[in-house]
Protein backbone atom coordinates (compact mmCIF):
# COMPACT_ATOMS: atom_id res chain seq x y z
CA UNK A 1 0.00 0.00 0.00
CA UNK A 2 1.14 3.57 0.02
CA UNK A 3 1.29 6.28 2.45
CA UNK A 4 -1.06 9.00 0.54
CA UNK A 5 -3.05 10.35 3.86
CA UNK A 6 -2.56 14.02 4.50
CA UNK A 7 -0.58 16.07 5.96
CA UNK A 8 2.15 14.23 4.96
CA UNK A 9 4.38 13.57 8.59
CA UNK A 10 7.81 12.74 9.25
CA UNK A 11 7.77 10.22 11.78
CA UNK A 12 10.39 10.38 13.79
CA UNK A 13 10.70 7.31 16.52
CA UNK A 14 13.40 7.74 18.81
CA UNK A 15 13.86 3.91 19.87
CA UNK A 16 13.20 2.55 23.08
CA UNK A 17 11.51 5.20 25.26
CA UNK A 18 11.57 4.59 28.96
CA UNK A 19 8.06 3.88 29.06
CA UNK A 20 8.85 0.87 26.80
CA UNK A 21 10.74 -1.21 29.02
CA UNK A 22 8.13 -1.68 31.25
CA UNK A 23 4.12 -3.31 30.67
CA UNK A 24 1.86 -0.93 30.28
CA UNK A 25 -1.21 -0.84 28.56
CA UNK A 26 -2.16 2.49 26.22
CA UNK A 27 -4.89 2.65 24.00
CA UNK A 28 -3.59 4.19 20.28
CA UNK A 29 -6.85 4.78 18.31
CA UNK A 30 -6.68 4.81 14.65
CA UNK A 31 -7.74 6.91 12.02
CA UNK A 32 -9.73 6.06 8.85
CA UNK A 33 -7.81 7.27 5.69
CA UNK A 34 -8.48 6.07 1.46
CA UNK A 35 -5.43 3.86 0.54
CA UNK A 36 -6.40 3.67 -3.54
CA UNK A 37 -10.54 3.45 -3.27
CA UNK A 38 -10.63 1.35 -0.20
CA UNK A 39 -11.32 2.84 3.60
CA UNK A 40 -8.46 1.89 6.00
CA UNK A 41 -7.96 1.99 9.45
CA UNK A 42 -4.21 3.76 10.21
CA UNK A 43 -2.95 2.29 13.33
CA UNK A 44 0.74 2.91 13.16
CA UNK A 45 2.17 5.14 13.02
CA UNK A 46 0.24 7.52 15.28
CA UNK A 47 1.48 10.04 17.84
CA UNK A 48 1.81 8.67 20.77
CA UNK A 49 2.94 5.43 19.41
CA UNK A 50 5.58 5.36 16.35
CA UNK A 51 7.14 1.70 16.75
CA UNK A 52 6.33 -1.81 18.08
CA UNK A 53 9.80 -3.25 17.57
CA UNK A 54 10.70 -2.76 14.01
CA UNK A 55 6.98 -2.86 13.55
CA UNK A 56 6.44 1.08 11.43
CA UNK A 57 3.16 0.70 10.24
CA UNK A 58 -0.16 -0.94 10.17
CA UNK A 59 -2.93 -0.62 8.20
CA UNK A 60 -6.02 -2.77 8.57
CA UNK A 61 -8.50 -3.22 5.52
CA UNK A 62 -11.94 -4.15 6.32
CA UNK A 63 -13.24 -6.13 6.45
CA UNK A 64 -15.59 -4.83 3.57
CA UNK A 65 -18.28 -6.98 1.78
CA UNK A 66 -20.89 -5.92 -0.53
CA UNK A 67 -20.09 -4.39 -3.76
CA UNK A 68 -17.38 -5.03 -6.19
CA UNK A 69 -14.24 -4.45 -5.08
CA UNK A 70 -11.91 -2.07 -6.58
CA UNK A 71 -8.48 -1.32 -4.99
CA UNK A 72 -5.76 0.11 -7.45
CA UNK A 73 -2.62 1.57 -5.88
CA UNK A 74 -0.87 2.94 -8.52
CA UNK A 75 3.04 2.45 -8.83
CA UNK A 76 5.07 3.88 -5.68
CA UNK A 77 8.53 3.50 -4.16
CA UNK A 78 9.78 2.10 -1.40
CA UNK A 79 13.15 1.84 0.61
CA UNK A 80 14.71 0.74 3.99
CA UNK A 81 11.09 -1.49 4.62
CA UNK A 82 9.59 -4.59 4.40
CA UNK A 83 6.19 -4.44 2.92
CA UNK A 84 3.33 -7.09 4.78
CA UNK A 85 0.74 -8.33 3.56
CA UNK A 86 -1.12 -10.51 6.00
CA UNK A 87 -4.42 -11.87 3.45
CA UNK A 88 -7.51 -12.80 5.44
CA UNK A 89 -10.74 -12.54 2.62
CA UNK A 90 -10.12 -11.95 -0.97
CA UNK A 91 -7.05 -11.35 -3.14
CA UNK A 92 -4.75 -8.90 -4.39
CA UNK A 93 -2.19 -8.78 -7.22
CA UNK A 94 0.98 -7.32 -6.35
CA UNK A 95 3.49 -6.73 -9.11
CA UNK A 96 6.62 -5.19 -8.74
CA UNK A 97 10.13 -3.78 -10.46
CA UNK A 98 11.83 -6.87 -9.94
CA UNK A 99 9.46 -8.48 -12.63
CA UNK A 100 7.27 -9.89 -9.74
CA UNK A 101 3.48 -10.94 -10.06
CA UNK A 102 2.02 -12.57 -7.36
CA UNK A 103 -1.60 -13.57 -6.09
CA UNK A 104 -1.86 -13.03 -2.43
CA UNK A 105 -5.19 -14.92 -1.62
CA UNK A 106 -6.68 -15.74 2.19
CA UNK A 107 -4.25 -17.42 4.73
CA UNK A 108 -0.43 -16.11 3.27
CA UNK A 109 1.56 -13.52 3.27
CA UNK A 110 3.61 -11.47 1.03
CA UNK A 111 6.76 -10.05 1.88
CA UNK A 112 8.66 -7.30 -0.07
CA UNK A 113 11.85 -6.39 1.06
CA UNK A 114 12.64 -2.83 -0.32
CA UNK A 115 16.03 -2.59 0.63
CA UNK A 116 17.93 0.09 -1.48
CA UNK A 117 14.66 0.46 -3.84
CA UNK A 118 11.81 -0.78 -5.66
CA UNK A 119 8.75 -0.04 -6.49
CA UNK A 120 5.28 -2.09 -6.95
CA UNK A 121 1.71 -1.97 -7.96
CA UNK A 122 -1.65 -3.59 -5.88
CA UNK A 123 -4.83 -4.06 -7.28
CA UNK A 124 -7.91 -6.06 -6.21
CA UNK A 125 -8.65 -9.29 -8.76
CA UNK A 126 -11.66 -8.74 -10.54
CA UNK A 127 -15.22 -10.11 -8.80
CA UNK A 128 -14.06 -9.50 -5.33
CA UNK A 129 -17.17 -8.73 -3.23
CA UNK A 130 -15.00 -8.89 0.19
CA UNK A 131 -11.59 -7.63 1.82
CA UNK A 132 -10.26 -8.31 4.83
CA UNK A 133 -6.41 -7.44 5.27
CA UNK A 134 -3.72 -6.24 7.10
CA UNK A 135 -0.86 -4.72 5.90
CA UNK A 136 2.07 -3.65 7.89
CA UNK A 137 5.84 -1.73 6.91
CA UNK A 138 8.65 -3.69 9.08
CA UNK A 139 11.90 -0.99 9.43
CA UNK A 140 15.32 -2.74 8.19
CA UNK A 141 17.52 -2.14 11.06
CA UNK A 142 20.52 0.07 9.46
CA UNK A 143 23.11 -2.90 8.66
CA UNK A 144 20.72 -3.79 6.30
CA UNK A 145 18.63 -0.66 5.16
CA UNK A 146 20.61 -1.16 1.60
CA UNK A 147 20.00 -4.61 1.18
CA UNK A 148 19.32 -6.13 -2.31
CA UNK A 149 15.12 -5.60 -3.27
CA UNK A 150 13.50 -8.89 -3.16
CA UNK A 151 10.02 -10.65 -3.23
CA UNK A 152 8.68 -13.26 -0.86
CA UNK A 153 5.52 -15.28 -0.76
CA UNK A 154 4.70 -17.71 1.73
CA UNK A 155 1.11 -19.66 0.77
CA UNK A 156 1.85 -21.88 3.87
CA UNK A 157 2.39 -20.50 7.76
CA UNK A 158 2.62 -22.82 10.70
CA UNK A 159 -1.17 -23.25 11.74
CA UNK A 160 -2.55 -24.48 15.24
CA UNK A 161 -5.40 -24.80 17.53
CA UNK A 162 -4.27 -23.86 20.93
CA UNK A 163 -6.92 -23.55 24.10
CA UNK A 164 -9.71 -21.93 22.08
CA UNK A 165 -7.84 -20.35 19.59
CA UNK A 166 -7.14 -21.26 15.96
CA UNK A 167 -3.61 -19.58 15.76
CA UNK A 168 -1.38 -18.78 12.62
CA UNK A 169 2.61 -17.80 13.05
CA UNK A 170 2.45 -14.89 10.43
CA UNK A 171 6.70 -14.43 11.31
CA UNK A 172 9.16 -15.26 14.16
CA UNK A 173 9.01 -17.83 16.58
CA UNK A 174 5.85 -18.73 18.95
CA UNK A 175 6.31 -21.36 21.84
CA UNK A 176 7.71 -24.03 19.50
CA UNK A 177 6.52 -22.76 16.39
CA UNK A 178 8.51 -20.89 13.67
CA UNK A 179 7.15 -18.83 10.60
CA UNK A 180 9.68 -19.34 7.19
CA UNK A 181 8.89 -15.54 6.63
CA UNK A 182 12.35 -13.73 6.25
CA UNK A 183 12.94 -10.88 8.63
CA UNK A 184 15.96 -8.70 9.65
CA UNK A 185 15.56 -8.46 13.20
CA UNK A 186 13.69 -10.02 16.12
CA UNK A 187 10.17 -10.02 15.55
CA UNK A 188 6.50 -11.69 15.85
CA UNK A 189 3.93 -11.57 14.56
CA UNK A 190 0.60 -14.13 15.04
CA UNK A 191 -3.27 -13.99 14.09
CA UNK A 192 -5.76 -15.48 16.50
CA UNK A 193 -9.19 -16.66 15.21
CA UNK A 194 -11.52 -17.45 17.84
CA UNK A 195 -13.56 -20.46 18.42
CA UNK A 196 -15.13 -20.17 21.41
CA UNK A 197 -15.43 -17.01 23.54
CA UNK A 198 -13.28 -17.36 26.90
CA UNK A 199 -9.92 -16.59 28.62
CA UNK A 200 -6.70 -17.15 26.86
CA UNK A 201 -3.41 -17.01 28.06
CA UNK A 202 -0.78 -16.15 25.50
CA UNK A 203 3.32 -17.06 26.11
CA UNK A 204 5.16 -13.45 25.54
CA UNK A 205 9.31 -12.94 25.78
CA UNK A 206 9.97 -10.27 28.44
CA UNK A 207 12.64 -8.45 25.26
CA UNK A 208 10.12 -7.68 23.01
CA UNK A 209 7.56 -5.25 23.21
CA UNK A 210 3.83 -5.98 22.17
CA UNK A 211 0.74 -4.47 20.72
CA UNK A 212 -2.26 -6.63 20.47
CA UNK A 213 -4.99 -5.05 17.56
CA UNK A 214 -8.45 -6.28 17.70
CA UNK A 215 -9.07 -7.18 13.75
CA UNK A 216 -13.13 -8.47 14.85
CA UNK A 217 -14.77 -8.06 18.24
CA UNK A 218 -13.80 -6.51 21.24
CA UNK A 219 -11.57 -7.97 23.48
CA UNK A 220 -10.81 -7.27 27.57
CA UNK A 221 -7.01 -7.10 28.76
CA UNK A 222 -6.75 -6.61 32.63
CA UNK A 223 -10.48 -5.08 32.59
CA UNK A 224 -10.30 -2.57 30.00
CA UNK A 225 -11.90 -3.15 26.69
CA UNK A 226 -10.43 -2.53 23.12
CA UNK A 227 -13.02 -2.80 20.42
CA UNK A 228 -12.02 -3.53 16.57
CA UNK A 229 -9.13 -1.28 15.30
CA UNK A 230 -8.24 0.20 19.03
CA UNK A 231 -4.36 -0.99 19.27
CA UNK A 232 -3.33 -1.94 22.96
CA UNK A 233 0.12 -1.08 23.45
CA UNK A 234 1.64 -3.57 26.15
CA UNK A 235 5.26 -2.26 26.39
CA UNK A 236 7.73 -4.95 27.59
CA UNK A 237 8.70 -7.05 30.07
CA UNK A 238 5.77 -9.41 29.87
CA UNK A 239 6.09 -13.23 30.06
CA UNK A 240 2.47 -13.67 29.28
CA UNK A 241 -0.67 -11.88 28.49
CA UNK A 242 -4.48 -13.24 29.50
CA UNK A 243 -6.95 -11.78 27.48
CA UNK A 244 -10.83 -12.17 27.15
CA UNK A 245 -11.96 -13.03 24.00
CA UNK A 246 -15.31 -12.42 21.89
CA UNK A 247 -17.43 -14.68 20.40
CA UNK A 248 -16.14 -15.02 16.53
CA UNK A 249 -13.58 -12.89 17.47
CA UNK A 250 -9.95 -12.21 15.23
CA UNK A 251 -7.06 -10.18 16.66
CA UNK A 252 -3.54 -9.82 15.70
CA UNK A 253 -0.24 -9.96 18.14
CA UNK A 254 2.65 -8.12 16.66
CA UNK A 255 6.09 -7.97 18.88
CA UNK A 256 9.89 -6.84 18.53
CA UNK A 257 12.78 -5.86 20.34
CA UNK A 258 12.79 -2.32 20.61
CA UNK A 259 14.89 0.11 17.89
CA UNK A 260 17.91 1.29 19.18
CA UNK A 261 18.10 3.78 16.31
CA UNK A 262 15.93 6.42 14.94
CA UNK A 263 13.52 5.82 12.79
CA UNK A 264 12.11 8.13 10.34
CA UNK A 265 9.29 7.54 7.89
CA UNK A 266 8.48 9.97 4.98
CA UNK A 267 5.63 8.84 2.10
CA UNK A 268 6.57 5.57 1.94
CA UNK A 269 10.17 5.88 2.12
CA UNK A 270 11.71 4.50 5.56
CA UNK A 271 15.50 5.69 7.04
CA UNK A 272 17.34 6.33 9.67
CA UNK A 273 19.14 9.31 7.65
CA UNK A 274 16.96 12.56 5.76
CA UNK A 275 19.45 13.05 2.72
CA UNK A 276 19.18 9.16 2.09
CA UNK A 277 15.16 10.01 2.06
CA UNK A 278 15.85 13.04 -0.02
CA UNK A 279 18.14 10.97 -2.68
CA UNK A 280 15.37 8.15 -2.69
CA UNK A 281 12.47 11.23 -3.55
CA UNK A 282 14.87 12.30 -6.44
CA UNK A 283 15.33 9.30 -8.23
CA UNK A 284 11.20 8.31 -7.62
CA UNK A 285 10.96 11.86 -9.23
CA UNK A 286 13.18 11.65 -11.91
CA UNK A 287 12.04 8.12 -13.07
CA UNK A 288 15.89 6.72 -12.18
CA UNK A 289 15.40 3.47 -13.72
CA UNK A 290 18.26 1.83 -12.13
CA UNK A 291 17.13 2.57 -8.92
CA UNK A 292 13.48 1.95 -9.35
CA UNK A 293 12.72 0.31 -12.49
CA UNK A 294 9.33 0.22 -14.19
CA UNK A 295 6.75 -2.10 -12.67
CA UNK A 296 5.31 -3.99 -15.61
CA UNK A 297 1.24 -3.08 -16.20
CA UNK A 298 1.50 -0.23 -13.94
CA UNK A 299 -1.34 2.59 -15.44
CA UNK A 300 -0.55 5.04 -12.63
CA UNK A 301 3.00 6.74 -10.76
CA UNK A 302 2.14 8.35 -7.50
CA UNK A 303 3.65 11.32 -6.75
CA UNK A 304 5.13 12.47 -3.35
CA UNK A 305 4.93 15.38 -2.02
CA UNK A 306 7.13 18.02 -1.86
CA UNK A 307 10.36 17.00 0.96
CA UNK A 308 9.14 19.46 4.31
CA UNK A 309 12.64 20.20 5.27
CA UNK A 310 15.34 22.02 3.88
CA UNK A 311 18.02 20.34 2.00
MN1 LIG B 1 3.45 0.03 -1.04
Amino acid sequence: MSNTEKPHQLVSSLDCPAAAIAPVLERVSPHSTDVGGIQVNRVLPRRQRRLIGAWCFLDHIGPVSGSEIDLHVGAHPHIGLQTFTWMMQGEILHRDSLGTEQVIRPGQVNLMTAGRGIAHTEDSVVGQHAMHAAQLWIALPKEHADTEPRFDHYPDLPRWREQNLDMTLLIGTYAAHKAPTKSFSPLVGVDLQVIQAGQVNLELRGDFEYGLLPLQGSWTIEGETFAENDLAYLGCGRRELILESPANGRALLVGGAPMNHEVLIWWNFVSHSRSVITQAQHDWEADNKSRFADVPGAVKRLIPPPIPWRE
